[in-house]
């Protein structure tokens, strides 16, 4: 296709009617730079159907300048970005003047009003109004272009959070997709705001990744952040702090702890401009639950997702199988607490390549891979794990596996006790239906004698009772799970659910993975 420009809305609705497709849309306020670049080939490669297209929106939207603000002055060069845009992948460029997106003018247009609690924190402390315009000029670029797929940069993060809760709350069917802050070799962000420095105020501007990254080196290394120290580094360097804070990632709310994924962040004044700046802060690489009822897939989708992320993949409920095979070989009783309690004291599960796809489980050195998927383990197990005893010792050891994060554990109670405090939660299910046939297949691959399928189904809705009705630990959805229903679903549709869930709640600079 060759590269377009396009300037007027009833050009652009011509061009989307012509072409057909799906569009993945990258709105920006032009003066493009390497990481508008970046977010350009992205979205080029993130094109799954042969039918998608590039759309790079260059337009100022006045309605995110204060009265201050430099809105006259924002660097406008279209010949330069479209060069930028069409060289990185764009198909085509939309360059509206202001009544072609608010066509009836500033009064006459609804403006969105984003949340206190998002909006007065940050950048939005200081710039009044500033993220409703933001939101408000989104909104109306997506009614007329109507994309499939938006992409924005982690570089606005507070943006980023903003419009993914509008299009939340709005339940707007367009997925958002967003990339990591680029830079340049020395370490600092790119900026279309960056063209507005001398050479000597870019000298004063480097500070700011610098101490970001020290901070962040120090945080790795157990050391506390000292903001004041870091605002009087700062200040030597001519910087004017706006503000300086370590917030939560999702809520913005100031943090004194670091407890799951938190950022860094400043907004300074150098010179005459406005710099902004940060960096995440985690204890522990991320972790992943997905609990679910039986047959559901989770096993295939999270080795897999396992797999692509370069994650340990823990399979809880093998666990469970396992203890179970063995209490049967020692022909124990499943009501003998006592019996059972003597044998698992001292024994061992273990996994071998558990960060690989082909994973082998062993109790006590024997490995139990196959024997465990048999219809005598399964019809028992659940009784097995719901004693206290054999609850408290595989969590114990499941928590410990996790203890450095980069895991993605599956089972019942993940989300719910084993990682109550996991990044990402996913509860994953299908009917009952779905899930007995699903079964019935890996049973008969396994070459299992399989029962009808009717039998297979009340057998999994039994396993699910048990499940759920026991007092400890029972399978049920975690309150701030996503849940996935997977009838009818492919697996790579499962795995595309999976890693859109995964990306809204761990920015790519935390886990940069070029699989996903
Ligand atoms: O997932 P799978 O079918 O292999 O799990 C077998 C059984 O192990 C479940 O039915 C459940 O009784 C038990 N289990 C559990 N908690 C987990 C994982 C599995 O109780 N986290």
């Amino acid at each position: 296709m060759e590269p377009k420009i396009i300037q007027t809305n009833a050009e652009l609705q011509d061009w989307i009617r012509k072409i057909n497709s799906a569009i993945i849309f990258v709105p920006t306020m032009g003066g493009l730079h390497p990481g508008h670049q970046y977010l350009i080939r992205k979205a080029k490669k993130s094109k799954r159907k042969k039918s998608q297209i590039v759309l790079v929106s260059i337009f100022v939207n006045p309605l995110q300048f204060g009265k201050d603000e430099d809105f006259k002055k924002y660097p406008r060069n279209i010949e330069r970005d479209a060069e930028l845009a069409f060289s990185a992948g764009a198909d085509a460029i939309w360059t509206p003047v202001y009544s072609e997106v608010f066509p009836g003018g500033e009064d006459s247009h609804f403006k969105i009003q984003v949340p206190k609690n998002l909006h007065n924190q940050l950048c939005g402390e200081q710039r009044q109004g500033h993220f409703d315009g933001v939101a408000t000029v989104i909104l109306r670029l997506i009614k007329i272009i109507k994309p499939e797929i938006l992409i924005l940069g982690e570089k606005d993060w507070q943006q980023l959070i903003i419009i993914r809760r509008l299009f939340q709350e709005l339940s707007i069917p367009i997925k958002i997709k967003s990339f990591s802050t680029q830079r340049d070799e020395s370490g600092f962000a790119y900026s279309s705001r960056n063209a507005y420095l001398s050479n000597s105020e870019r000298l004063n501007a480097l500070s700011l990744p610098n101490a970001m990254k020290e901070a962040k080196n120090e945080f790795a290394q157990g050391k506390l952040i000292n903001l004041k120290k870091i605002a009087s580094n700062l200040e030597r360097n001519n910087l004017k702090i706006e503000y300086i804070k370590i917030v939560d990632a999702f809520s913005l709310k100031e943090r004194e702890n670091v407890n799951g994924i938190c950022l860094l962040a400043a907004a300074v004044k150098c010179g005459s401009s406005r710099l902004i700046d940060h960096t995440f802060l985690m204890k522990r690489k991320p972790i992943i639950a997905i609990d679910g009822p039986a047959g559901a897939g989770k096993s295939t989708v999270t080795k897999e997702f396992a797999k692509r992320l370069g994650f340990i993949y823990l399979d809880t409920g093998a666990m469970y199988r396992a203890v179970t095979w063995f209490i049967q070989s020692k022909s124990i009783d499943p009501s003998d607490l006592i019996g059972i309690k003597n044998i698992l004291k001292d024994s061992k599960i273990s996994f071998k390549n558990s960060n690989l796809v082909e994973q082998r489980i062993f109790i006590n050195n024997i490995d139990v891979t196959e024997e465990i998927r048999s219809p005598k383990v399964t019809s028992l197990v659940s009784s097995i794990a719901k004693q206290h005893f054999v609850r408290d010792l595989l969590t114990t050891q499941q928590q410990l596996i996790g203890i450095d994060g980069g895991i993605i554990a599956e089972g019942r109670d993940i989300g719910t006790a084993v990682f109550p405090d996991a990044d990402v939660k996913i509860f994953l299910t299908a009917s009952s239906k779905e899930r007995a046939s699903r079964r019935f297949i890996d049973l008969q691959k396994r070459g299992y004698e399989c029962s009808n399928i009717n039998d297979l189904e009340k057998e999994i809705e039994n396993r699910d009772k048990e499940d759920s009705q026991r007092t400890i630990a029972p399978l049920k959805k975690a309150k701030d799970a996503i849940e996935i229903l997977t009838d009818g679903m492919i697996i790579e549709e499962v795995l595309e659910a999976l890693t859109d869930i995964f990306r809204s709640k761990i920015p790519e600079e935390v886990w940069p993975t070029p699989n996903l």
